[in-house]
């Protein structure tokens, strides 16, 4: 059995400082390296998982293949790395108070006082080893969300101190921290840094990595000033600054070095190939900067704000950089859309994309927009809820349905051309108990995803409740809407499709999730490239 190695992420000064995007890089350096990682993430946060909270709290619930819902931070590992995460990779507070309620309800505990420590740190330890159990992994690398000082993530830093004790040798810290840059002073200050770095050892981690983000190069010097006050070797003070892309971040930190540095603290070999494995992400990066053409994807939603469909948004901008193309993806809040002004508002898209959601608020303007693109054969991609409406607005507008809906949004509507499924019906409470996670969808003969997919079965991830209500599934095929991908043990519908148009395609799941840098998805590389 191999010794697992394991890094912690963790982060001080503020928050926001992309501490995913840099566990995401050093995981793909490691892989490049010829090892295998995986990257979780704990979150200090008291909800059981992401799921049931508002995209404006934490942006965008990601989803793995094994249905849990988690923090968008998965994505980025998922997309950097092309490792798939699972139930193991995602943990909250929540989770880890139910477990030991649960075991102490079950008297695992034994008559024991039930306290933070040892019992919540201990659970967290075993979740952090879990992972290594489950996957034989040289590198178990676990980001801690929130910053250094917060009262939540206390627990977590005393687990990673016991742990770092336990292990001996065999982890390392690295702690993300911001130089901010005094515009009146003209200087760049390493205070809050060292601030930062003596709060971590207070709690008894010295971290062996510092990783600066910063708006302006930092020399030398400064790098050295930050080195002798942390405690930290020079070679593992690194500067990690502002740049144009993100997909640029591991190619920053590979120059200074941060991979053979860590290889080398924890006594790991590099092994061959690992120059030649980054390559592909080198060309990635090339080609994102040279992009010549440039085509417009309006964005139908009604959250706004980036973090909200980042898959999404990161998968058409993946899919444009394979293609040649910068996407630039403006945003259509559907809450402003109506009649009267979806034409000026739509007209000038190559494309558009109506997004997932829940709930009515901005639904008819999500219709009047499938409207417009149908009637106007804009190239039309509709994800989850944007499948849905394209199904109500072909109801209404073209079987004559007029009051089809959703029954989501209306319960009452003669016409639920979507609509629970029959399972979910007696269901009580919100949480987990959506349709969740990677099911298989056999592809209709003939169709125009069977040509883009080119095979015939394929597993997409799912978030939802509702379902294309079969019962009308023969009037819609009648009339020119096929439903060209089927589950094939329930005969859900899965993907609708309009053959005669240019491109108008609607799912059920969510492509975006598994799009990565170097493995785009098919569906959104065809619908770029048809723009
Ligand atoms: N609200 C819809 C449902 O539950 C769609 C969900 C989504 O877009 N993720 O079925």
């Amino acid at each position: 059995m191999k010794q697992t190695k394991y890094i912690f992420v963790t982060g001080g000064v503020v928050s926001s400082l992309g501490k995913g995007i840099i566990s995401s890089s050093i995981g793909l350096l490691l892989k490049a390296c010829g090892y295998k990682v995986t990257i979780q993430k704990f979150d200090p946060y008291i909800n059981i998982d992401p799921g049931t909270l508002n995209p404006y709290e934490h942006g965008e619930c990601y989803v793995t293949e094994d249905g849990v819902e988690t923090d968008l931070d998965l994505g980025h590992y998922e997309r950097f790395t092309g490792i798939r995460t699972t139930v193991h990779n995602s943990v909250t507070t929540g989770k880890i108070y139910q477990a030991v309620i649960e075991k102490e309800r079950r008297g695992d505990y034994l008559g024991k006082t039930i306290q933070v420590v040892p019992h919540i740190t201990n659970e967290i330890k075993d979740r952090i080893r879990a992972n290594a159990l489950d996957g034989d992994f040289d590198f178990i690398i676990t980001e801690i969300g929130g910053t250094i000082g917060d009262m939540e993530s206390a627990p977590f830093l005393e687990a990673i101190r016991q742990l770092r004790w336990e292990l001996g040798g065999h982890s390392l810290c690295i702690h993300l921290t911001y130089v901010p840059y005094l515009r009146a002073a003209g200087e760049l200050k390493t205070k809050p840094t060292q601030h930062s770095v003596k709060e971590l050892q207070g709690l008894g981690i010295q971290p062996d990595f510092l990783i600066l983000r910063t708006e302006k190069h930092l020399d030398r010097a400064l790098l050295h000033k930050v080195a002798a006050f942390c405690n930290v070797d020079t070679d593992s003070v690194i500067q990690s600054e502002d740049l144009p892309s993100i997909y640029e971040v591991p190619l920053n930190m590979h120059r200074q070095g941060l991979d053979r540095t860590i290889l080398a603290k924890i006594g790991m070999a590099d092994m061959a190939g690992h120059e030649q494995r980054l390559s592909q992400w080198e060309d990635f990066v090339r080609k994102e900067k040279d992009l010549q053409e440039t085509v417009k994807v309006g964005l139908v939603g009604k959250y706004d704000l980036q973090d909200a469909y980042k898959s999404i948004r990161e998968s058409l901008h993946i899919a444009g950089i394979h293609t040649g193309r910068k996407v630039e993806i403006q945003f259509v809040n559907s809450e402003n859309l109506n009649i009267s002004n979806v034409g000026e508002t739509l007209r000038g898209m190559d494309g558009v994309v109506i997004c997932p959601g829940f709930g009515s608020r901005g639904i008819e303007g999500k219709i009047e927009a499938v409207n417009y693109t149908r009637t106007h054969d804009i190239p039309t991609f509709g994800i989850c809820l944007g499948m849905q409406m394209m199904v109500v607005e072909f109801a209404r507008n073209v079987l004559g349905l007029k009051e089809a809906h959703s029954s989501e949004i209306n319960p009452e509507t003669p016409h639920n051309v979507i609509d629970m499924m029959e399972g979910q019906k007696a269901l009580t409470h919100m949480g987990g108990t959506m349709r969740l996670g990677a099911y298989a969808c056999s592809l209709a003969d003939g169709s125009r995803v069977l040509e883009i997919y080119g095979k015939e079965r394929i597993r997409e991830r799912h978030r939802h409740r509702y379902e294309f209500n079969n019962a009308y599934l023969s009037r819609f095929e009648q009339a020119g809407m096929r439903c060209s991908g089927r589950n094939p043990e329930n005969n859900l519908v899965e993907i609708v499709e309009i053959p005669g148009l240019k491109w108008f395609i609607g799912t059920q799941f969510h492509p975006e999730y598994s799009s990565t840098v170097l493995e785009p998805h098919p569906l959104f590389m065809d619908f770029i490239k048809n723009l």
